[in-house]
């Protein structure tokens, strides 16, 4: 059996972070991912927008994560040799009614210490008419964008070359806690390690079951894009004001670097963790699309692909800021989980993992 200091299960972005973050202290670690690829979950399938932290509650780790995670990547970006794009997004009141609720946003992002931030003036407001409706906007010039999957490999590949193992095709099957360490059972054998890293994103309650921690449940939202062949405003993110229960953030145009255009995601609560798309997308999604962007031709729009958010319920209510447990949450000693790590987390993941190597390196 070998035997390791810490062991990692989940190969999508905050178990690749961490390994990453904790490799500069110590390379006893390995990483155990199910699938033959990395980021093949959440980690892939999400709008790759580096979120400046505009939404959450002040002082939330889904806050302070954010805004530091949003920092980190730059740094990363340059260190792991992937660009981000600066490009910046508005925030749109499509209407009169919706005026209030985008102050309120704005007056939280001020709040929450987001850099960049401004008002529209009136002339840039009538310029944005020609592609959105618009009654109001402002800009955060902290958001941005990079490719989600080449960041994810890019991680991949340093901490390769930092001789840590990336077990592919290795699923955790169990996991016990025998007083000293953990006993993991994998699919190619077993191990033994000091340390247990759960960030499995949505599998992350089931794996936290097999140590017998049953108080936190799986809810699991949805959410599908739509891409176009039209030819479409793709200089700046366009988000529109986010609905109240921040179930998601509201259907939003993102861009790829050849200039497609992509609508979504939308909010479809899932009982299965299946990426099989609903087949009335389109027809559901045009008023919400249409609602915000002008112009939009439904022929040239597809279905495009699915992400799912991990949120959790905590005794039967939605938990909404990341969860990471540790001793004084489970009492486990050299566990640390991460759970419920929906968006911002892509953004969140290098603070994620600076949270997490605290515990580990302590
Ligand atoms: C539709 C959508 C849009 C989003 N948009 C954004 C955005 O624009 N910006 C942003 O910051 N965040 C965004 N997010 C959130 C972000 O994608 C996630 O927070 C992040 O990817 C979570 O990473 P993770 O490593 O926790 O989970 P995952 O990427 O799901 O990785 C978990 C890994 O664990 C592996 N695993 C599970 N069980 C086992 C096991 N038993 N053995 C071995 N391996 C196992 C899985 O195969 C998987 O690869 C979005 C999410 C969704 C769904």
């Amino acid at each position: 059996m070998y035997d390791i200091k810490t062991a990692i299960v989940g190969g999508g972005v905050v178990g690749l972070a961490l390994a990453y973050h904790l490799s500069f202290a110590d390379s006893d670690i390995a990483v155990f991912e199910q699938n033959p690829y990395l980021g093949d979950h959440a980690s892939g399938r999400n709008s790759g927008v580096l979120h400046a932290g505009l939404y959450y509650e002040t002082s939330s780790l889904k806050h302070t994560t954010c805004l530091r995670g949003n920092l980190l990547w730059r740094e990363w970006g340059k260190n792991l040799g992937f660009d981000i794009f600066e490009c910046g997004k508005y925030l749109v009141a499509t209407d009169s009614s919706e005026l209030k609720p985008l102050n309120t946003l704005l007056d939280n992002a001020r709040k929450n210490g987001v850099q960049a931030l401004r008002s529209l003036s009136s002339d840039e407001v009538c310029e944005l008419r020609q592609v959105v409706n618009c009654e109001q906007a402002f800009f955060s010039g902290s958001s941005a964008i990079l490719d989600p999957s080449f960041a994810v490999k890019a991680l991949g590949r340093a901490i390769y070359n930092r001789d840590i193992p990336i077990m592919l095709n290795d699923e955790v099957l169990s996991v016990t806690y025998n007083g000293k360490g953990f006993v993991i059972e994998t699919t190619h054998g077993k191990v033994f390690s000091k340390n247990f890293v759960n960030a499995a994103g949505g599998f992350a309650v089931g794996i936290r079951k097999m140590l017998g921690l049953c108080d936190v449940e799986n809810y699991w939202v949805k959410g599908s894009y739509i891409k176009t062949v039209q030819k479409m405003f793709n200089k700046v993110l366009v988000y529109p004001v986010p609905p109240s229960d921040l179930k998601g953030l509201g259907i939003h145009s993102s861009f790829e670097s050849d200039g497609t255009v992509r609508f979504g995601p939308n909010t479809e609560e899932c009982l299965e963790y299946s990426y099989t798309l609903n087949p009335s997308l389109l027809d559901e999604m045009m008023d919400p699309i249409c609602s915000v962007f002008k112009g939009v031709d439904r022929n040239k729009l597809s279905a495009d692909y699915c992400g799912i958010r991990s949120k959790i319920k905590v005794n039967g209510k939605l938990y909404k800021d990341f969860w990471i447990g540790t001793l004084a949450v489970h009492n486990i000693p050299g566990y640390v989980e991460f759970l419920g790590i929906e968006s911002p987390g892509f953004t969140a993941a290098p603070a994620l993992a600076e949270v997490g190597a605290k515990f580990l390196l302590s």
